[in-house]
Order: structure tokens, then C-alpha cells, then sequence
């Protein structure tokens, strides 16, 4: 019989299949990265097709590493990386043209443009976002205006949008000889294009962008009893498995967390930060520069609803400093690093490579490294990226409880910067509240399982999952309230230097 769930968790950086028992143990993973193609300044692209080719051959390896077969498990789930964008046809099977990745600002004008003809308040309104070059539509329109050929293809059905949730389970279900044509409300309320009251594309909205209805997935619930389709013997699990579950990344580190009441919030710290707040079924519009996304719909129920603080570069600043700067060799040794300096010498370093997202929301913005003295060394360096990670975190949370009335009590995290028991101390100190990371960190995969799992009856419901949450660490302020109060308000004089820097 059956005893296991899997979970494909397409990430920014890299693709991991993971197999999950039902106590929501780690069975076996296996994880590769992907290449990031950087254009131009601003730009960032993923070849979609070798996406599939990692997440064909992370399957096959966790899968040969645990010893299961196809038979051994009773559904899959997706979770992938939300708004980066892929568009192909359906008879070849190829992309039009490289992924445009959520973090790319080439869309910036887009967004400007409909703010500017007064559409802002309209997509704000009904699909929960404030125009940015952060979400699909925009790209997608650049796509269509810039691709020879497709936006005829699109209007002819020789051409398919997805997020990578959709390009995955199209490949998976047969392709170009059938594959599925789907995606989930989460995924598709990251797109300016859904109504989130309805959970269908909007006919106005699509006008905004441009955008033939023809060419968009369907939406289905996020965990799909009737399933979307299932795995083929001739793809990477070399047999039939009910495709079950999608949610977006941070909707399924929520899920992961257990996050189901409302109320309850989680803070992911990847390649950026992402800080949901169940709202239950309520839609909740912030006024403090929070978006409005959906949080999960299982099965035939009322979607649940959360907000969102939404920060571009925490991890991936760290990342910088490894791959442009080359100061460290790898992530974790910026732990050490900046352990070996007291403080940061009154440095701050603000890393709005693309732009700044919540709560500022600001395309105009770029990086800044202020208080620089002669007496700086990467150490300082080191330490300020780390700390801009916890004080961006910082304004979104007050932003946060600011608009929901809701008070946080401990921050639960995880993502792949929770590694950094230095950064996880400096959060609590500069939050004033614990941080509390639980025993599986993976939470993004274990979402995604979960979604499946209910989807197939392999777990009973949502209480069931409850005895799955253990505690591994948490971490406890150490700051005086003086202390917090001026490194934020110092840290707040660094963002006012990056606005307004770029023109739009
Ligand atoms: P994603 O799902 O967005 O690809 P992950 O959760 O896998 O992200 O986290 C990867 C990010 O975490 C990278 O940007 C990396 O720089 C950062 N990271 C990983 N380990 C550490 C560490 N020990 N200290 C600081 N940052 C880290």
C-alpha cells in the first residue's frame, strides 16, 4: 500500500523533489539548482526547459535514493516559485522565450503606465495588488509586445501562459500529447488578471494587459480532490501518480506552517521574504502597502485569504555578496563573518536591487550601502546584509499588525536564511518578540504534500496535521527597547537615501 506523499518545490534557485511519510518526515530529497541569466541590469530569465529537465531528474534521483516506485506513493504536489512567467506552444512543447523571473524590472514602465491612466485602484480593488512589475501580468504583456509571432499564436490557441506550477504539471501529465492545462487560485492571484471574489480571470483586467483569455490555465482548487491528471509511466516517476496538489511557494510554506486560523502568521526567508497572515474568508485591503492574495482553496470550500508583505532581496543579498562580490564562498559562511565584528560600525546596506516591495512599494528605488568609513571591511559588510534582512522583516511586521489589529505574539519561520542562527537572533532582537523555527524547515514541500495528501484522503483534514508541528528552535530578544528603537530608526534614514533613484 501506499505510504508516502511527494512534493515538487520549483524554487528560485533551484528545484527539489521531496517524499514526505505520514507523520510529515522527510523520506528522501534531492535538489539542483538552476542557471539564473541576467541580461541586463535588471533582468533575470530561467530557461524553462531546463527546469524540466531538473525536476525530471530530482524526481528520479529522491525517488532511487528512498528506493520507492511510483506505486508507493499516493499523490504528488506543486509548489514553484509565483509570477515568474513562461509562455509556449503547445504542438512543439518550447517556450517562446526565456522565463521572465518575478524579480525582473523590465515591466517597471508597465505598472507605471496603468497607475498613470488611473487602473491602479482597479486591479488594487478586485485583484488585491498594487500595480508592479513584480507580477505576471506585465511580463506577460511584454511578451506578447515583444515576442515575433505570439501574440498571433496566442489568439490561435498555439500558445500557453503558465507559472512554472503550470508549465511542471503540463509536462508531467504528456505534454505536447495531452498534458494538463491548470493552475491553482493562489498562483493566479499573484497575476493582476483574477478576480479574487470569484477566482476566474476578469474580463477587464485582461484588457489592461492585452491578454487573449485563451491562452490562461484553468483554475482549480489548490487541493484537488478530482485531481488535475496524473504522472505518465513514460515521464520521471515511471508510473501513475495522482497530481493532486498546487500552491504557490509562500501560500504552501503557510500550509506547511499549519497557519489555517485566522490570525496565525509565517515568515519565509528564501531568495526573498514573504510574510503571510491568514485572513479566513474575509478579503482584508491593507493601507500600509500589504497585498491581498489568496492563501489556499481546497477542494469544493470558500477560499481563505491572506495578506501579504512581500520583500524582493533577503537571501538573494546574501547571494550577491557570494556571486558578485565573491566576499564569502559560500551562504552560511556570512554567519561567521559577521560574528567577527561587534556591530556594524554604524554601516547599513539596503539591498532594493529591484526596486523596494512592502510596505514602500517604491520601482524607483535601488540599493544603498550608507556609513561608510575607511574603518569598513567585508565583516561590516556581512553583517549589515544580514541585518537589512531582519529590518526589512521588521517594517513589514509592523505594517502588518497595524492593518489586521492582530498582535503578533512569536513569528514562526523557515526558508533557507533560518539556517543562520545569527540572523534568527538579531530578528527576535530587532522584532522585540521570539522567533520560533519548527523540526521540518522545509515547510514550502510539506505544503505542498499536505495539499495532495487531503486532496487523496491520505490525511483526514487539517486537525489531523496539527500533531505534525514540532519546535526545533526558537530564539528569545536580547535588545533593550533603546537598542531597537534607534538601529530602526536609523535603519528607516538608509531607505529614505534609496528612493527616487531610477527614473520610471
Ligand atoms: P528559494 O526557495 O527562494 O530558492 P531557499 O529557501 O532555498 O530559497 O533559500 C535560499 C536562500 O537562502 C539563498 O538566497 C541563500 O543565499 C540563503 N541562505 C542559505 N543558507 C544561508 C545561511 N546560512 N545564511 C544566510 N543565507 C543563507
Amino acid at each position: 500500500m501506499a505510504e508516502f506523499v511527494g512534493a515538487i518545490d520549483q524554487g528560485t534557485t533551484s528545484t527539489r523533489f521531496m517524499i514526505f511519510d505520514h507523520g510529515g518526515a522527510v523520506v528522501a530529497t534531492h535538489q539542483l539548482e538552476h542557471e539564473q541569466i541576467l541580461p541586463r541590469a535588471g533582468w533575470i530569465e530561467h530557461d524553462p526547459l531546463e527546469i524540466w529537465r531538473r525536476t525530471e531528474n530530482v524526481i528520479e534521483v529522491a525517488l532511487d535514493k528512498a528506493r520507492l516506485t511510483a506505486d508507493d506513493l499516493v499523490a504528488v504536489g506543486i509548489t514553484n516559485q509565483r509570477e515568474t512567467t513562461v509562455v509556449w506552444d503547445p504542438v512543439t512543447g518550447r517556450p517562446f522565450h526565456n522565463a521572465i523571473v518575478w524579480q525582473d524590472t523590465r515591466t517597471d514602465r508597465i505598472a507605471a503606465a496603468l497607475e498613470r491612466d488611473g487602473r491602479g485602484d482597479v486591479i488594487r480593488e478586485r485583484a488585491g495588488l498594487p500595480p508592479a512589475a513584480y507580477f505576471s501580468g506585465g511580463k506577460l504583456q511584454w511578451l506578447l509586445e515583444h515576442v515575433d509571432g505570439l501574440r498571433e499564436a496566442a489568439e490561435a490557441g498555439r500558445a500557453l501562459f503558465g507559472t512554472t506550477d503550470t508549465w511542471l504539471l503540463w509536462n508531467l501529465t504528456g505534454g505536447r500529447s495531452g498534458g494538463v492545462h491548470v493552475t491553482d487560485p493562489t498562483n493566479a492571484s499573484r497575476t493582476m488578471l483574477m478576480d479574487l471574489r470569484t477566482l476566474d480571470w476578469d474580463d477587464e483586467l485582461l484588457g489592461f494587459f492585452g491578454v487573449p483569455r485563451r491562452m490562461l490555465p484553468r483554475i482549480r482548487p489548490s487541493s484537488d480532490p478530482e485531481h488535475y491528471g496524473a504522472t505518465l509511466a513514460a515521464g520521471p516517476f515511471r508510473g501513475a501518480v495522482p497530481l493532486a496538489g498546487d500552491l504557490g511557494d509562500q501560500q504552501a510554506a503557510s500550509v506547511g506552517q499549519l497557519c489555517f486560523e485566522a490570525g496565525q502568521a509565517k515568515n519565509t526567508y528564501g531568495t526573498g521574504n514573504f510574510l503571510l497572515l491568514n485572513t479566513g474568508h474575509e478579503i482584508v485591503h491593507s493601507t500600509r502597502g500589504l497585498i491581498t492574495t489568496v492563501a489556499y482553496q481546497f477542494g469544493g470550500s470558500a477560499p481563505t485569504y491572506a495578506l501579504e508583505g512581500s520583500i524582493a532581496v533577503t537571501g538573494s543579498a546574501i547571494q550577491w555578496l557570494r556571486d558578485q562580490l565573491g566576499i564569502i564562498g559560500d551562504a552560511a559562511e556570512s554567519e561567521a563573518l559577521a560574528r567577527s565584528v561587534p556591530d556594524t560600525g554604524g554601516m547599513y546596506f539596503v539591498p532594493a536591487f529591484s526596486g523596494l516591495f512592502a510596505p514602500h512599494w517604491r520601482q524607483d528605488a535601488r540599493g544603498a550601502i550608507v556609513g561608510l568609513s575607511r574603518f569598513h571591511t567585508r565583516a561590516h559588510l556581512a553583517r549589515a546584509a544580514l541585518e537589512s534582512i531582519c529590518y526589512q522583516s521588521k517594517d513589514v511586521v509592523a505594517a502588518m499588525q497595524q492593518d489586521s489589529g492582530v498582535s503578533l505574539q512569536v513569528l514562526r519561520v523557515d526558508g533557507g536564511v533560518t539556517a543562520n542562527d545569527f540572523a534568527m537572533q538579531v530578528q527576535a532582537d530587532i522584532l522585540g518578540i521570539p522567533v520560533s523555527r519548527p523540526v521540518v524547515s522545509e515547510t514550502t514541500a510539506l505544503g505542498a504534500a499536505y495539499a495532495a495528501g487531503l486532496a487523496t484522503g491520505f490525511w483526514s483534514g487539517v486537525d489531523e496535521l496539527s500533531s505534525n508541528w514540532a519546535e526545533s528552535k526558537q530564539w528569545t530578544p536580547s535588545w533593550t527597547a533603546d537598542q531597537r528603537a534607534d538601529g530602526h530608526r536609523q535603519w528607516l534614514k538608509a531607505v529614505e537615501r534609496t528612493l527616487d533613484w531610477v527614473e520610471i
